[in-house]
């Protein structure tokens, strides 16, 4: 085990492609850190760059206290797992998980104990004479899993490990891979395109767009403080409702959110946490409502006074939640927006579209919708 140390990290293609830039993270010794971007965003580049698959244009990578930029792949002691598992057809379940070890010259015995205390611990023990072709994706899944394991690198690598499996399978499987990565405490880089296997697997997530990086944290962290539009826009299913809106004050010193034919109070807590929006008022602001936040009707009369005029034009039942989907007469904001939110929070040149915006609502089933 050890730590991962990624400096300035950078890849540019052959073809001028900017894969990744500059790329600073800190892996600590035994964490579960995500890598997560839309598709595109440099992420498989990054992982492959420290599996040493993908030559490095800048930058070092260190891995416990040696800097592995010219060490070849094998000598790295990084395991990785790819989206495709990439078993080998002709061997059995017990060849393809032994493969790493005899290919190192392992003693017999050694391999034999090794791969049997993993294919128990990922409930292969039954399948161990079988061929890939045999088995079912997740069960294929745990035997590229099992491969990993069974080298107890420095380092585990993941490459999308989930992406073929099914919805159901997915969860289970995302299971099992948090508790095995807990319970060997192995440090691990995990790329994913899926904000939820982010939120769910990573001590922290880093977030990156375009080949940079946009935020790294815990995963409360980023949920609650994205640091710009584009991760409040990514973090978060359904996702954050983001209008671009006004800011006005009233004579009370209250604050409101003006939208074309509504006006939301503001709460005093916002403005506590972010006292540089008081500089907004009068100014285009961009309003960010996670769909849980919003309440449902009857509470909304006898509160502050906000109030949000629509009539739901969708409802989806997902058994515990209720999604709303109300059109509003708003301008949607740009999630493309990569702006820090902390200082430079106005919108005064996020084009405005020339159409409203349907807002997602999360509520209890027994709301009083209407
Ligand atoms: P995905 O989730 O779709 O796999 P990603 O975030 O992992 O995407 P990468 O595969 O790292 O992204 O690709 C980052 C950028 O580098 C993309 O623009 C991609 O087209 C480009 N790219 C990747 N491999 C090469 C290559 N061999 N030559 C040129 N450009 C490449």
């Amino acid at each position: 085990m050890a730590e991962l140390v990624l400096a300035g990290l950078g890849k540019a293609y052959g073809d001028g492609t900017r894969a990744v830039t500059n790329l600073d993270l800190d892996i600590h010794d035994g964490e579960f850190l995500v890598l997560v971007g839309p598709s595109g965003c440099g992420k498989t580049t990054a992982l492959r760059m420290v599996a040493g698959l993908e030559s490095i244009s800048e930058g070092t990578i260190r891995i416990g206290d040696r800097v592995v930029n010219d060490v070849p792949s094998r000598d790295r002691d990084v395991a990785m797992v790819f989206q495709s598992y990439a078993l080998y057809p002709h061997l059995n379940v017990f060849d393809n998980i032994a493969f790493g070890l005899t290919l190192r010259k392992m003693p017999k015995k050694e391999i034999e104990q090794r791969v049997r205390r993993v294919a128990r611990v990922l409930e292969l023990a039954d399948h161990l004479d079988r061929k890939p072709r045999n088995l079912s994706g997740g069960q294929r899944q745990r035997v590229a899993m099992g491969r990993a394991m069974v080298r107890a690198p420095q380092v585990f690598l993941m490459d999308e490990p989930l992406s073929n499996l099914d919805a159901k399978l997915r969860v289970q499987m995302r299971a099992q891979i948090a508790r095995m990565q807990r319970d060997l405490g192995v440090t691990t880089v995990y790329v994913t395109h899926d904000q939820t296997e982010a939120m769910t697997l990573g001590d922290r997530v880093a977030v990156m767009k375009r080949g940079v990086l946009q935020q790294v944290g815990p995963p409360q962290e980023l949920y609650d403080r994205p640091v710009n539009l584009f991760v409040a826009g990514f973090i978060g299913s359904p996702g954050m409702n983001l209008l671009t809106a006004r800011l006005d004050v009233d004579g009370e010193g209250r604050h409101w959110v003006m939208l074309n034919s509504d006006a939301l109070r503001l709460p005093d807590s916002v403005l506590r946490e972010r006292p540089a929006l008081a500089g907004y008022v009068g100014r285009d602001v961009v309003l960010g409502i996670r769909p849980e936040d919003m309440e449902d009707a009857s509470l909304v009369e006898d509160s502050d006074g906000s109030l949000l005029h629509s009539v739901a034009d969708l409802v989806e039942a997902m058994g515990s939640d209720l999604l709303v989907h109300f059109p509003v007469d708003a301008e949607p904001a740009d999630t493309d927006d990569t702006r820090a939110l902390a200082e430079d929070s106005g919108a005064d040149d996020v084009p405005a579209p020339d159409k409203g915006t349907v807002l997602v609502g999360r509520f209890s089933p027994r709301s009083r919708i209407y």
